[in-house]
């Protein structure tokens, strides 16, 4: 189970499969009761910047001084950190931006309205916006607008969800949540699609709930390997309806197999700050697995002693987009320090492959080394027959031939 959260994956942007626990009834909400405002960050610590609409825009200070321009308007932060100067005038922080059409800092429009805020170094552009407009600027960088509908309208649901039960998260900031994959990727209305809009129109203020009213965890992730993990096994906490669960349907994305080799110099490394203390490592196992094969605790071994880790620690220790999961095994051939340990995934997690696992291995590697744009790879996901064409393609780009 992958959440963007605990940077459990570089591969968050891919995407949707449904948990079972999405389909428990939701509580008696009111039509439209999660439709709210939200502040996002979407750009800090800015120094200077441009403003622009094409229609009239109104600035408004901290002290109620307006200033009203149409077109461009450049923005520069002063030195106290407290004003910055719009054009010739000087205003003091926070400004509230309004305007009838769409209001743009730099290259990105955005709707709503936006506010620049004081930060630790300069300002921060802050849109607030309703949780639907949001939710616009979001989705595609979670799934491919051509995916079924069903599973847009799905992902809308979920990140509506994400985006409401953490309002706040980033409140001594001055605004609710960043733009960035720390929080939930928001790239206004540059990241707008009419299949993503209408899968949030058609779910307009749905989002899942607990049996308590509560907005539910709703983690999701671009491969489960077959099977959801226990949420205890993988963060601290119980939550009654993330249980390891297999998947409804069998599917291949380019992260279904993947192999990494370390060094047991390496891994020590890793682990030092997380409390590593056996000595000179001389082994690496898997000590308990769930019942779906996912590594729940990695036995560690030294000349000076021996300790059991949580796979979920091991696994963010060495790094989540080498360790993509804790669905491996561990093969140590051999003895000497700078030998490897390579890490494949558990048998249950082998699938049917077109690909060789060479060529596999080539693939992942050009996907690590960012061969594929987010649509390729997205692509990649959505049918894995092409991915032998796209391995050529990639090692055409690599020797120049096309870029
Ligand atoms: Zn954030």
């Amino acid at each position: 189970m992958a959440k963007r959260k605990v940077n459990l994956a570089s591969t968050v942007f891919f995407a949707v499969l449904l948990s079972a626990f999405l389909f428990i009834p939701a509580g008696p909400l009111p039509a439209d009761a999660a439709v709210k405002t939200i502040r996002v960050g979407v750009a800090m610590d800015q120094t200077k910047g441009t403003l622009y609409s094409s229609g009239t825009m109104t600035l408004k200070d901290a002290k109620g001084k307006t200033l009203t321009r149409k077109g461009s308007l450049s923005i520069s932060v002063d030195r106290s950190g407290n004003f910055i100067t719009a054009g010739n005038v000087s205003l003091q922080l926070p400004v509230e931006i309004t305007g009838k059409n769409l209001l743009q800092w730099g290259n990105h429009p955005y709707r709503g309205s936006l506010r620049l805020v004081p930060a630790n170094k300069g300002f921060t552009v802050v849109n607030i916006v309703d949780t639907e407009n949001y939710l616009r600027g979001v989705l595609k960088m979670e799934v491919n607008p051509s995916w079924g509908m069903e599973v847009l309208k799905a992902q809308a649901i979920v990140a509506r969800t994400y985006a409401l039960r953490n309002l706040g998260k980033h409140g001594k900031e001055g605004y609710d949540l960043c733009a960035l994959q720390h929080c939930q990727v928001y790239r206004g209305v540059n990241a707008e699609d009419s299949r993503l809009t209408k899968a949030v129109e058609a779910t307009r203020g749905i989002v899942v709930v607990t049996e308590k009213g509560d907005y539910a965890v709703t983690p999701y992730h671009a491969d489960s390997g077959g099977h959801t993990a226990n949420v205890a096994d993988v963060w601290s906490g119980d939550i009654p309806y993330l249980r390891g669960r297999p998947e409804p349907f069998v599917y291949e994305s380019p992260y279904s197999n993947w192999q990494v080799s370390l060094t047991l110099r390496e891994i020590e490394e890793a682990l030092k700050p997380r409390g590593l203390r056996v000595g000179n490592l001389t082994e690496v196992r898997v000590l308990e697995t769930d019942p779906a094969g996912r590594a729940v605790y990695v036995g560690l071994v030294g000349d000076q002693g021996r300790m059991k880790m949580k796979a979920s620690i091991f696994r963010l220790a060495l790094g989540s987009s080498r360790i993509k999961s804790t669905l491996f095994t561990i093969s140590q051939p051999t003895r000497p320090r700078e030998q490897t340990s390579s890490f494949a995934p558990s048998k249950g997690a082998v699938r049917g492959n077109i690909l060789s696992t060479h060529d596999e291995r080539a693939l992942i590697s050009m996907i690590e080394g960012g061969a594929f744009t987010s649509e390729e790879m997205m692509d990649m996901l959505m049918h894995p027959e092409k991915r032998p064409e796209y391995l050529r393609l990639a090692f055409k780009r690599r020797s120049g031939v096309e870029k």
